[in-house]
């Protein structure tokens, strides 16, 4: 992990303009990082608020703040924690006490993956896998192969699904384990997803038993995430324009122009789709869609847990928002499904019939929803894919979201790390 440590502003720094593009999570890190370092610092946020793919809107129907998607992080996500912790808003992230995976299917009913805090974290890993039902030392054994193989050098340029097929791995393990920790970190099927990736995910996320544990947000993304971002970016004397979205940006030896302004430098921290268009670059971009469907419901229970995966369910993941947001009455319950690596163009009304029919599976009830929403992000995550890197020069910084293999997948934390880097390579080269 990057850190960018506040230091005091270098002399002349303060004269060096910086300009940032793009006011999601990684362009909101970078503009603080550098306004905290003495930077004069404009960020350029196209929308008419920043956020980017972790925004909230209000649902006009409830009156409620509602997000694009909920997110999901977990303990590996050091440099999130790091920078809520400096905007003061890590209570607003709840953390699990050690990992519990629950999940569900039409057979087993509920069960889940809860590793004993007793026992040294991988020992108790495995035992946790083995007991799971319908598994046993067939899991636990495949889960030892393949965590050597996709540690090894033999994962190279190589799909999840084949580097099972080499282990051995029993369909079960697959189907329970794999498969939706895959779809969950990678946006994307064990058929296509890059194996070397996975690998980095799996060491960083089951290092131990507090990096395993998961965490979600317990207010809306706008409110726990990004307004302590832009207060703080904007304390530190940042300058943040919306509804500003750059069209030209021409770099020179002394400066850099963004759309006929003068910089010293600038950071693109945008979709790679977006900063290739930007720089007049052609080149692959290779995206998928997440649907999420939102439900809001009259007297309801809601789940057993804040999230549930389904196994051999059309939704993958399933959350309680209102318990997530600690809004517990049952007189308006809001769940939500995720959908997650739609290729395909999808029928949302029947979509959205099967969802409800499987939130009453899992919630043993029958009451209809008095308010649905589908949100339908259709380049929810760039995947991770080799690409030519053209490198950085010495007035842009592309810090876009275009992961390679070996490097985090699209997640909040890599978008962190991205916008710290970037804060760090124009400290670097400034002092
Ligand atoms: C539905 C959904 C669910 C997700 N779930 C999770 C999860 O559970 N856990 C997790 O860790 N991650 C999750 N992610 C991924 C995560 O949200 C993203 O990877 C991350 O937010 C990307 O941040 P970013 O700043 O790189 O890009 P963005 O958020 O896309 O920010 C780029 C910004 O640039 C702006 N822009 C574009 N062009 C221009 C221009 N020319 N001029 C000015 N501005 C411009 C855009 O409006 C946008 O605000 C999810 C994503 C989605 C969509």
């Amino acid at each position: 992990m990057v850190s960018v440590k506040k230091t005091r502003p270098a002399k002349g720094i303060s004269q060096q303009r910086i300009a940032v593009i793009g006011g999601g999570v990684c362009g909101l890190t970078t503009t603080l990082r550098l306004a905290e370092n003495g930077f004069e610092v404009e960020l350029f946020e196209a929308a008419p608020k920043p956020g980017g793919r972790t925004r909230s809107f209000l649902d006009k129907k409830t009156g409620e703040w509602c997000d694009n998607g909920p997110h999901l992080l977990n303990g590996a996500y050091i440099a999130t924690e790091k920078l809520l912790a400096d905007c003061h808003a890590s209570n607003h992230v709840t953390w699990q006490s050690s990992l519990k995976l629950s999940l569900w299917d039409q057979q087993r009913q509920y069960f889940s993956l809860g590793p004993s805090t007793m026992l040294p974290f991988p020992l108790a890993l495995l035992l946790a896998v083995k007991s799971m039902p319908g598994h046993g030392w067939n899991s636990a054994l495949a889960m030892l192969r393949f965590n050597l193989a996709v540690k090894s050098k033999q994962c190279s340029d190589r799909c999840i699904a084949s580097l099972l097929k080499d282990c051995k791995a029993p369909d079960a393990f697959i189907r329970d384990m794999i498969g939706p920790i895959c779809l969950g970190a990678m946006n994307e099927s064990t058929e296509t997803a890059d194996a070397k990736t996975f690998g980095r995910v799996l060491s960083e996320s089951f290092a131990s038993q507090r990096c395993a544990r998961l965490g979600w947000f317990n207010a809306p993304l706008q409110q726990a995430l990004i307004e302590p971002l832009v207060q703080q970016a904007k304390h530190s004397g940042a300058i943040i324009h919306t509804r500003h979205r750059v069209q030209s940006l021409q770099s020179f030896d002394d400066k850099v122009m963004v759309d006929g302004n003068r910089f010293d430098a600038c950071v693109l921290a945008l979709p790679a789709y977006a900063s290739n268009r930007l720089l007049g670059q052609d080149g692959e971009c290779e995206t998928r869609a997440i649907i999420n469907i939102h439900l809001w419901y009259p007297n309801h229970p809601g789940l057993p847990e804040p999230f549930i995966g389904g196994i051999g369910t059309q939704g993958q993941w399933f959350f309680d928002i209102s318990s997530q947001m600690r809004q517990t009455s049952p007189l308006h319950r809001h769940l939500c499904a995720v959908i997650s690596a739609v290729e395909a163009e999808v029928d949302h009304d029947k979509l959205l019939e099967q969802i409800h029919r499987e939130f009453s599976c899992l919630c043993k009830t029958n009451c209809s929803p008095s308010h649905t929403r589908i949100v339908h992000e259709k380049r929810a995550t760039v995947l991770v894919r080799p690409r030519d890197m053209k490198p950085d020069t010495k007035r842009i910084i592309n810090a876009s979201e275009s992961p390679v293999p070996g490097e985090l997948p699209a997640t909040i934390e890599f978008a962190v790390r991205r916008g710290e880097k970037a804060a760090l390579d124009i400290i670097k080269s400034r002092k």
